[in-house]
């Protein structure tokens, strides 16, 4: 009782978001293109994204592919997908890792 809690490195605190930023994904999604279930979600930072509550991509590890787990409202999702179409074209769900728009 009484005990502040003790904030880790920056190292720590990354992870410890990161964290956040994972339990808020699904526990798995299934591969957009081979319908592998995939369990490795790479969760992104949506901070800078209005509405978006969480986002994340899983590489599949049978065919390459990357399949998107995205929250948020659908004006923020019309966004990220626009955004991700805008940075890799046609190829926005099987090639490229998103970065957070500018
Ligand atoms: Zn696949």
């Amino acid at each position: 009782m009484g005990e502040a809690k003790r904030r880790g490195s920056l190292e720590a605190r990354t992870q410890d978001a990161l964290a956040r930023l994972r339990a808020a994904l699904p526990d798995s999604v299934k591969c957009n293109n081979c319908g592998a279930e995939l369990h490795e979600i790479l969760p992104l930072d949506v901070q800078g994204m209005e509405g978006m509550r969480a986002a994340g991509v899983a590489v599949c590890t049978l065919c390459s592919h990357d399949t998107w787990a995205v929250d948020g409202t659908p004006d923020a999702l019309r966004k990220f997908q626009q955004f991700l179409e805008e940075e890799h074209g046609g190829a926005a769900v099987s090639s490229g890792v998103a970065r957070k728009p500018t």
